[in-house]
């Protein structure tokens, strides 16, 4: 299997090179926005004509990045100053735009928006690319030297395939991919897992994440902790004059607020994931949630961001992969914190307030997060259970988990109406 290091560096940048960057990342918004204002206007159009004729699809021919690839190589002869970029500028900015309409007629994602500046200022290279332990050569910008000496490459220079070269506040980085071909890990056979082997995750708010062992990762709260900054930085921009450089210095101190947010998540994320794997469980069970829904509660909406839900999800799926480890994603629906993982009674009074709450048919006190773990567990159980039977792999009844464990009776009666296949909660990589 091929195994992906990504990578980001930040640059040691002298101000024509920082010009440049500048240039590069403002050349390649202005391809994607001035691409994106035609077809919006082509597909508003074409919407205009389907209600008019009330015809049952939009008929819609916006073409794809090459088609808008040649209108912008002709656009260079009417604005030569695109020229003073790498041609790759536009050329991958249509391509992203091409992905984002692709997204948006897939339903996947929102309508293509227009590019801020300032906002994610970035810009992509592909043709002649190399990194060595200390400096990056990139197209038109040369090589420039990395703040992080001798890493991640030792000797010599490696020849990349494309390069993304981003600013965060004022600083600038590059980003690459490095594929390594390793031999896929072995995941254990799904007949020989007990429950010992699952490792059953709730991922939380007050804490990261809690395990069905009862082990807690701390939330770092980056945000709500620099919320107060964050506040009186944003005033400080919206009070300086549009344009003018005491604005700047004042977006520049905010951003550097922002990317320290994100770094101590990003960090958290990464400690809770790597220890998690590290433990070794045979199966990662975790729920499927979905931020951007979860959001929509104004209550919750930035503890949620604060805890990156997604990005746990995300950086689990890869760190699995390569561990050898299965993982399941519990539907949205399982609702693993009202019910007693001892006795598998419904605990319907349950508030989200309540941290702990006693069981009223067997009596067991539960701390609410660890409860709600430990029936991530037992969903993992019964969905393996559910697929040995369904593929009659398993040799006797006596090793079924589910049959008479009424812990799981709920689950049998919650998930029989579940539509998903085995395969599609299950990830096997
Ligand atoms: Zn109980």
């Amino acid at each position: 299997m091929i195994r992906m290091h990504s990578y980001k560096i930040e640059l040691k940048i002298n101000n024509s090179q920082k010009a440049l960057c500048a240039k590069s990342a403002g050349i390649s918004r202005y391809a994607y926005n001035w691409e994106l204002d035609k077809l919006i206007r082509e597909y508003e159009a074409n919407k205009s004509l389907a209600i008019m004729y009330d015809l049952p699809k939009i008929p819609c021919t916006l073409g794809n990045a090459q088609d808008w690839h040649k209108e912008w190589v002709l656009l260079k002869n009417e604005f030569p100053w695109i020229r003073e970029v790498s041609k790759c500028c536009g050329q991958e900015s249509l391509r992203d735009l091409e992905y984002a309409f692709k997204q948006f007629f897939t339903k996947k994602s929102d309508y293509p928006k227009f590019k801020k500046k300032g906002n994610k200022d970035s810009f992509r290279l592909t043709g002649s690319i190399y990194i060595a332990s200390n400096y990056a050569q990139l197209p038109i910008l040369g090589k420039i030297r990395l703040k992080e000496k001798n890493y991640p490459i030792q000797e010599g220079k490696l020849k990349l395939s494309q390069a993304t070269v981003s600013r965060q506040a004022d600083r600038w980085f590059v980003s690459f991919l490095i594929k390594e071909d390793i031999e896929a890990p072995e995941l254990a056979p799904i007949s020989e897992i007990e429950t010992n082997d699952i490792l059953g995750v709730d991922l939380g708010i007050k804490e990261l994440a809690i395990t069905s062992e009862g082990e807690a990762f701390n939330n770092p709260k980056a945000y709500k902790s620099h919320l107060k900054k964050l506040q009186r930085y944003q005033r400080m921009v919206s009070r300086r004059v549009k344009g003018s450089t005491n604005r700047k210095k004042a977006i520049t101190r905010l951003s550097r607020v922002h990317k320290k947010v994100a770094d101590i998540r990003n960090d958290a994320v990464h400690k809770l994931a790597s220890s998690l794997v590290k433990a070794k469980p045979k199966v990662i069970v975790i729920e499927t949630l979905k931020p951007k829904n979860m959001s929509k509660n104004h209550k919750l909406a930035s503890s949620i961001l604060d805890s990156s839900f997604g990005k746990i999800r995300d950086t689990l799926k890869y760190k699995c992969s390569w561990a050898g480890i299965h993982l399941i994603m519990a539907p949205t629906f399982y609702a693993s914190s009202r019910y007693c993982s001892v006795c598998g009674h419904k605990h319907n009074e349950l508030k989200l307030s309540d941290r702990e709450w006693t069981c009223s048919n067997c009596g067991v006190h539960h701390d609410r997060d660890v409860n709600a773990a430990k029936n991530l567990q037992y969903y993992a159980l019964w969905l393996m259970d559910k697929h040995l039977r369904e593929t009659a792999t398993r040799l006797s009844s006596s090793q079924s988990y589910a049959c008479g464990d009424e812990r799981l009776q709920f689950l049998t009666e919650q998930c029989s109406s579940m539509k998903q296949e085995f395969n599609a909660m299950y990830t096997i990589i």
